[in-house]
């Protein structure tokens, strides 16, 4: 395990912060590294294997396709694409879908179809007003829009025209608003940020805003959609539809795909050579993404997840009352996180868990991300507990 991180070290560029672990397979419910040590999940790749890993239908499909064709190029169409889009259309009720790799090319896709969009139908607005703590992603527009300057502060200038307003402030909203905003963009539940919900108010009204501004407003559910708060698309909780959804993460179960949605009055500004991508929408990714949509509507499937969420919340209250440093619990579906006192930094946590082989995240404000497989079984949850009350003992 040493030599291959060592070698890892020597040939990856060096902007990641790993953990001294080399995994090789993954199978109920655990990841299990070269030398056969298992770590139970509970934080799926990232909030990205939302199938788990014991699905073989899923692997039996992807398997089949790559049997078929791997990449065909957007030169010509293909099946898997087609039916990805024919589910993605169905769960979203969006009428057109746009397929790309990662969160980041959604979102880049999306704000360009603003920046499009108040050309061709606002006098060439380009203001784009994003919030505070938030993650959109790493290309120089994802960047832009985040509201994170650590993210930011080595790559500036960054692009031109995005201003930030407080998350669940509308009033920092409507300072901003003027004729030359084309788009907000927003996560209904922040993420990385630290898991905070945005209040349904709060949601509402930047709706009306954009209605009676002619805003497009764009929804980035790459961390939250695809079932993962227990709805298909965490904007169901706020009963707000954007007007541009962007999806990735969960959406391939782990295959690399990433797509924005739009209703034909704002797909239709995107004209042949306008926006494109090599890879995006090739039948490997979109096979992948068809058989997670046909999952996931699937009706047991969101009241599963529901009742384990249920479940989670209801041990997070048990471990809470013997553990002070846990002040709230947040978050929706399996997208949990919890606020630890500001005295005890969250990675220390993370690193116990880790040495505990139990694999969590940490999230923005000193908070403790939870997002397992979404198949976890409630014995592994329980598991996961005795595990998690041995490393809060610790602190
Ligand atoms: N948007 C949100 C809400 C995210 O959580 C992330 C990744 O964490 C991204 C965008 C970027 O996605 P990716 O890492 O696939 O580029």
């Amino acid at each position: 395990m040493k030599k291959l991180i060592e070698s890892c070290e020597k040939y990856g560029f060096n902007n990641y912060t790993r953990f001294p672990v080399v995994f090789e397979r993954a199978e109920k419910g655990y990841m299990i590294d070269v030398e056969g040590n298992k770590y139970l999940d509970f934080m799926a790749g990232i909030a990205v294997n939302s199938m788990g890993y014991d699905d073989d239908n899923f692997k039996n499909v992807l398997k089949y396709q790559i049997d078929k064709i791997i990449h065909c190029s957007n030169l010509y169409y293909n099946e898997p694409q087609v039916r990805a889009g024919e589910l993605l259309n169905l769960v979203s009720g969006y009428d057109k879908i746009f397929f790309a790799n990662s969160g980041t090319e959604a979102n880049e896709g999306a704000l360009k179809l603003a920046r499009i969009f108040g050309k061709n139908c606002k006098n060439g607005a380009t203001k784009i007003i994003s919030f505070y703590n938030s993650f959109h992603g790493r290309s120089l527009g994802a960047l832009s829009v985040t509201g994170q300057t650590k993210y930011q502060k080595d790559f500036t200038p960054l692009i031109p025209d995005i201003v930030f307003a407080n998350y669940n402030d509308i009033q920092s909203v409507e300072a901003l608003v003027d004729d030359d905003v084309c788009a907000i963009i927003m996560e209904p539940i922040q993420g990385e940020g630290g898991i905070i919900e945005a209040d349904v108010d709060f949601a509402k009204q930047i709706r009306q805003i954009c209605d009676e501004k002619n805003i497009m407003l764009i929804f980035d559910e790459i961390q939250t959609g695809i079932a993962r708060s227990g709805k298909v698309f965490a904007f169901e909780y706020l009963g707000v539809r954007p007007d541009v959804l962007t999806l990735a993460k969960g959406l391939g179960g782990g295959v690399p795909v990433g797509a924005f949605c739009a209703n034909e009055k704002f797909a239709k500004l995107f004209t042949p050579s306008t926006h494109g991508t090599t890879f995006g929408a090739n039948p490997l990714a979109t096979c992948a993404c068809a058989y997670v949509l046909e999952k996931i509507s699937k009706p047991d499937f969101l009241e599963d997840i529901q009742q384990k969420s249920a479940y989670f919340i209801s041990k997070f209250e048990e471990l809470r009352k013997n553990n002070p440093i846990i002040k709230e619990i947040k978050g929706k579906g399996l997208l949990l996180g919890l606020s630890i006192d500001e005295s005890m930094p969250v990675g220390d946590i993370v690193k116990e868990a880790f040495a505990n082989n139990l694999l969590i995240l940490s999230a923005g404000n000193n908070t403790l991300r939870f997002a397992p497989p979404l198949d976890i079984s409630k014995e592994k949850i329980d598991e996961g507990f005795s595990l998690l009350e041995k490393v809060f003992s610790k602190f």
